[in-house]
């Protein structure tokens, strides 16, 4: 029997048969993934055959290849991966000018990394109706700037309504990361979207802040119409430690696009003559807070070499 992981508990995976019939897993056997060393070789969002034995204990025998998958390097220094999630068909970040302002650098670095993961992302300006007249044109430039790059956006409000139901056909039939700083509204949407989950947010912040909440638990949330919210306790973001300098340049679209034009073709656009990113950038063809953007992950990959020399 064939079906999708839905939830994980650590010790116990919730997997969802093709034929809607709902079975508590565990694993069988050691298994081993390429190029990968994980805590936990399966996460939600994996398809998987299982197995039922005389018990009624269900196990999964195997994982089918991924798509893509996103995770969370662990604290200790074993160097080992938390497989977050699998098979994600995209991103909404949730993001709001104010009330908390979601800065450019924590919305290109994300948009970086879903580059480099492979998942598309939509943006999602949440809290427009609180928004000062100011506020409200400062949303506008950066919709028309992250737009421009080719990022869907939607301006919404999850407290009143507005805009909410561009939002469902969008989730319809797809495996939905849900991402954003704690406090843009992310419970309060899932609420509306599906009344039914009833999150207590508040709560699960905390107990997450204070690391009591187990790192291994993951669920995706089932839409009525179809599809799943992945609402995972703590992913603010995609990890981006395994992008490579040389590989930076081609997660910022416009700066790949220009880059193409450059003298170098391992142009880090920081110095070099004949640099077209420097010239498209002093030009306004690229946004300073997206060059900004770049350079923070430059210089990030720069120490990180600097630590592993040393
Ligand atoms: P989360 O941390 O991303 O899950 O954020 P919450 O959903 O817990 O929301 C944080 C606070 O913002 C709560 O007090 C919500 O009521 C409020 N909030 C969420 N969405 C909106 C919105 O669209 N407009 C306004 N005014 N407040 C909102
Ligand atoms: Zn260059």
């Amino acid at each position: 029997m064939k079906g999708l992981v839905i939830k994980n508990t650590g010790s116990w995976y919730t997997v969802k048969g093709d034929d809607g019939k709902v079975v508590e897993c565990k694993i069988k056997g050691n298994f081993r993934l390429k190029g990968i060393r994980s805590t936990n070789p399966v996460a939600v969002g994996d398809r998987v055959e299982i197995a039922l034995n005389q018990a009624e204990t269900a196990f999964i025998t195997h994982i089918e290849d991924r798509r893509n998958y996103i995770v969370r390097k662990s604290q200790n220094l074993s160097k080992q991966s938390h497989i977050l999630a699998a098979n994600l068909d995209q991103a909404l970040l949730i993001v709001t000018v104010n009330h908390p302002q979601t800065g450019t650098t924590f919305i290109d670095r994300f948009l970086a990394s879903a580059e480099a993961y492979g998942v598309p992302v939509v943006l999602v300006f949440n809290k427009c109706d609180i928004l000062s007249a100011d506020e409200r044109h400062y949303q506008r430039q950066m919709v028309r700037l992250y737009e421009t790059i080719g990022y869907e956006c939607h301006e919404v409000s999850a407290a009143t309504g507005e805009g909410i139901d561009i939002l469902r056909p969008l989730l319809q039939g797809r495996i939905t990361l849900l991402s954003g700083n704690s406090g843009v509204g992310k419970s309060t949407l899932i609420n509306l979207i599906l009344p039914e989950a009833d999150l207590k947010t508040a709560e699960i912040s905390d107990a997450h802040n204070t690391g009591m909440h187990t790192t291994t638990f993951s669920e995706m949330l089932e839409l009525p119409e179809g599809g799943y919210l992945i609402d995972t306790p703590g992913i603010k973001g995609f990890g981006t430690f395994d992008i490579e300098p040389e590989e930076l340049t081609s997660y910022f679209r416009e700066i790949f696009h220009f880059s193409k034009g450059c003298r170098f073709n391992n142009c880090t656009h920081t110095h070099e003559p004949g640099c077209a990113v420097l010239k498209a950038l002093s030009e306004h063809y690229i946004a300073q807070s997206r060059y900004q953007s770049y350079l923070g992950m430059l210089e990030d990959k720069d120490e990180r070499k600097y630590r592993e020399a040393y």
